[in-house]
């Protein structure tokens, strides 16, 4: 069976609320939540473990629900991620999947994550599937003084989301590398990557944003309650 693991140990600072991201109040219930309820509705995922901010006792606000299991996180993103998946406790077997996702993105569903875990198992040459979009802006390369260098070809760029879904034993053997390798880390893909191996992309929307800013979390919050998703968490697509 596969786990998933929702990485919310980060302290948000952009967003500015004062307190951990993961436990603002949006639509009702801490942002984590949203994530939490919908990833439980995806009857392949056993278990799911959530890396909280060291010291944030579920009790605050979180509601228990059997099968989720809450850990503190780490120092970077992807120390949350090798600490919570220390923490799964379903039985491992050699086809399970790992997925992970960022607590920052509490528009996710059950559809996007079952597309991600389909992807993967559809290709067996493949360690990872990956939420991403392509890239509509124009992308250049900035140096520190603020002169461009470069415009990218933006056929071939991709904005990657969460969630991302990796063979079990390939995200182990990735994660396995000292703490200061994984503080560079801006998502676990690009660690399977750079040890060779195959990553596939699996199309989302951008309604799957990533919240980072108090204009992201106003967003989020006319989203979430456009989707009249109070009662529970609509399974529309992504
Ligand atoms: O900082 P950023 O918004 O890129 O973080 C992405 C996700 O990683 C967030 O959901 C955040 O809570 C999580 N994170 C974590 N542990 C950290 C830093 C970030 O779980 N030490």
């Amino acid at each position: 069976m596969n786990v998933a693991l929702i990485v919310a140990a980060g302290s948000g600072e952009r967003l500015g609320a004062g307190r951990p991201k993961a436990l603002v109040e949006v639509g009702g219930r801490p942002l984590v939540q949203w994530s939490i309820d919908a990833l439980a509705q995806v009857s392949t995922i056993e278990q799911v473990v959530v890396a909280l901010p060291a010291g944030a006792h579920p009790a605050r606000g979180l509601q228990p629900r059997p099968g989720v299991l809450f850990v503190d996180g780490g120092s970077s993103r992807s120390q949350s991620v090798h600490i919570a998946l220390a923490a799964v406790q379903a039985r491992g077997g050699q086809d399970d999947l790992v997925l992970v996702h960022d607590a920052a993105r509490p528009l996710v569903t059950p559809d996007l994550a079952e597309a991600v875990i389909a992807a993967l198992e559809s290709d067996a040459d493949a360690h990872a599937a990956i939420a991403a979009m392509p890239v509509t802006d124009t992308v250049k390369r900035v140096d520190s003084a603020g002169a461009v260098h470069e415009t990218l070809d933006r056929s071939s760029l991709w904005a990657v989301q969460t969630p991302q879904v990796f063979r079990r034993d390939a995200l182990e053997r990735a994660l396995d590398i000292g703490a200061e390798e994984l503080a560079r880390a801006t998502d676990d893909a690009w660690l399977i990557e750079r040890d060779g191996g195959k990553v596939i992309v699996v199309a989302a929307s951008d309604e799957n944003l990533k919240v980072t800013t108090p204009l992201d979390l106003r967003v989020a919050e006319l989203l979430l309650a456009e989707r009249g998703a109070i009662a529970g968490v609509p399974r529309t697509s992504a």
